[in-house]
C-alpha cells in the first residue's frame, strides 16, 4: 500500500472536489482520499510514503479518448487551412507516411504523452500499425478498430479484413488493454458496413467512435451532394452521391453508446439526436483549427447535458498529443466563457467525463476506483479553491513528477 501527499488533490469527485494538505492512499485501486491530519500519521507508520513536494497538485491521471498514433510522423508536409486540401495531402503523402513508421517512433510518442499525465490513450486504429506498441504500453488503452470503405460491392470483403484486425487486438484483450470499433464517418463507410459494425459492438458491450460532421464540406455534401467534397470524391472514390444525410446517418446508433468526434458542423437538431442516443462528442480543438472547420459550441452541449471530452486527434492534424497544451488551446479559443467554471469543465472532460465513456473505472480519484493518478508542483501556493483547476491547467509541465496507473509507478 502507498501514500501519496500532495498539497492540493483535485478529486473530479462532485462529492468532494478538492482535499487540501491530503493524502491519496493506494495499490491497484484507491482505498481513501484523506485531509484528517491523524489518519494520514497513521496511514504513514504502514505505507510506502511519496512525498508530492512543495505546492504539489495530485489529479487523475488524464485521458485522451481520440487520436491516431498511425500518423506519428506527420510533421511539416501537410496542408492545413482548408479540411479538403488537408485531406488531399494526407492521400498524397499516405505511402511516405505510413511507410517510415516505425514501432520505435510509437513508442516514443506514447512515451512522451505519458510523461505529460497521459495515462489512458483511445486510439483510433486504421491498419493496425501501432497494434504492438499499444498492446504493450504502460498506458491504459481502448483500442478502436476503425472500419472505412465506400464500396458497397465489396463490403464482405471489407468487413471481413475488418474482422480480422479485430479478432487480433481482441488478443491482447487485459486490464489495460480492450478492444473497440470505430467507423470512419458518414461519408466514407457504406451504409451496409454501419450497419454491421454497430450490431457487432452493441453486442460486444463496448463504446463506438465515429468522425461526425467535423467540416462544413461535409455537411453540405451529405445535405445536398454538393460542394467541395463532390469534384474530390468523384475523382477519388468515383461517388457521385452521399450514402445517407447527416440525421440518417445519426439515426442508425440509436440504442449505441457512441463518442461522436467534433460535430463542429453539426445543427441543433443532430445534437438533440446526439442527446437522445445518449452519445457523448470528443472534441479537438487545436485539430478543427488547423483543418478549418469551426469551433464546436461547448454552451449548446452544457444545455443539453451531452457529455464532451478534449482530445489531440492525430499528429496530422495537430503538433502536439499533450493534453494538457490541448485544453490550455481550448481554453483561449472558448473566450465567451467563464474562465475558472470553463477550466473546471474541460478537466472534468479528460478525467471523469472521458472514463465513464469509455467504461473505465478510473478518471476519479475516490475510494474503490483505479489508481490513476498524476502529480506536479504548482510554482507557488494557489489559494483560491475556484481557481485550482484554471492552475492546473496553466501551471502543468511536460513531464508530471509522479504518474501511476493501477497504483504502479510509471
Ligand atoms: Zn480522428
Amino acid at each position: 500500500m502507498n501514500t501519496l501527499l500532495a498539497d492540493v488533490i483535485l478529486t473530479m469527485d462532485p462529492s468532494r472536489p478538492i482535499a487540501r494538505n491530503g493524502a491519496i492512499v493506494f495499490d491497484e485501486n484507491i482505498e481513501e482520499i484523506t485531509d484528517d491530519q491523524a489518519a494520514i500519521a497513521e496511514w504513514k507508520t504502514k505505507t510506502t510514503v511519496i512525498e508530492g513536494g512543495k505546492n504539489s497538485i495530485a489529479l487523475p491521471g488524464l485521458i485522451n479518448a481520440h487520436t491516431h498514433l498511425e500518423f506519428s510522423l506527420a510533421a511539416a508536409e501537410l496542408n492545413y487551412g482548408s479540411f479538403i486540401a488537408w485531406l488531399a495531402s494526407v492521400i498524397e503523402k499516405r505511402e511516405t507516411l505510413v511507410k517510415g513508421l516505425t514501432k520505435e517512433l510509437i513508442d516514443a510518442v506514447l512515451e512522451d504523452t505519458l510523461r505529460g499525465g497521459t495515462t489512458t490513450i483511445g486510439a483510433i486504429s486504421s491498419y493496425g500499425f501501432d497494434l504492438e506498441s499499444l498492446a504493450f504500453a504502460k498506458q491504459r488503452v481502448v483500442y478502436f478498430n476503425e472500419l472505412i470503405g465506400s464500396n458497397a460491392g465489396a463490403a464482405d470483403r471489407i468487413f471481413s479484413a475488418f474482422l480480422e484486425r479485430l479478432a487480433k487486438s481482441d488478443e491482447y484483450r487485459s486490464d489495460r488493454f480492450q478492444s473497440a470499433i470505430a467507423i470512419h464517418s458518414p461519408y466514407s463507410v457504406a451504409p451496409t458496413l454501419v450497419r454491421k459494425a454497430i450490431a457487432l459492438s452493441q453486442s460486444r458491450n463496448a463504446p463506438l467512435s465515429t468522425h461526425f460532421l467535423e467540416s462544413k464540406g461535409e455537411r453540405k455534401w451529405l445535405e445536398s451532394g454538393s460542394g467541395e467534397f463532390k469534384p474530390f470524391f468523384e475523382r477519388v472514390f468515383k461517388l457521385n452521391a452521399p450514402f445517407c444525410s447527416a440525421k440518417e446517418f445519426l439515426s442508425f446508433f440509436a440504442d449505441t453508446k457512441t463518442i461522436f468526434t467534433h460535430c463542429a458542423n453539426a445543427d441543433d437538431e443532430e445534437l438533440d439526436a446526439i442527446k437522445e442516443i445518449g452519445g457523448a462528442i470528443a472534441h479537438c480543438p487545436v485539430s478543427n483549427r488547423l483543418l478549418g472547420c469551426g469551433l464546436l459550441s461547448l454552451e449548446k452541449l452544457k444545455n443539453r447535458e451531452i457529455p464532451y471530452l478534449v482530445a489531440t486527434d492525430g499528429l496530422s492534424s495537430n503538433y502536439s498529443l499533450n493534453l494538457f497544451g490541448e485544453l490550455r488551446s481550448a481554453l483561449f479559443m472558448h473566450e465567451g466563457l467563464d474562465l475558472p467554471l470553463l477550466a473546471r469543465d474541460l478537466l472534468r472532460s479528460v478525467t471523469d467525463s472521458a472514463a465513464k465513456v469509455l467504461n473505465l473505472n478510473a478518471g476519479r480519484l475516490a475510494s474503490g476506483y483505479a489508481a490513476d493518478i498524476i502529480s506536479f508542483r504548482l510554482p507557488s501556493e494557489a489559494r483560491d479553491d475556484a481557481l485550482l483547476p484554471l492552475q492546473a491547467i496553466l501551471r502543468a509541465p511536460s513531464a508530471m513528477d509522479n504518474i501511476f496507473i493501477n497504483g504502479e509507478r510509471v
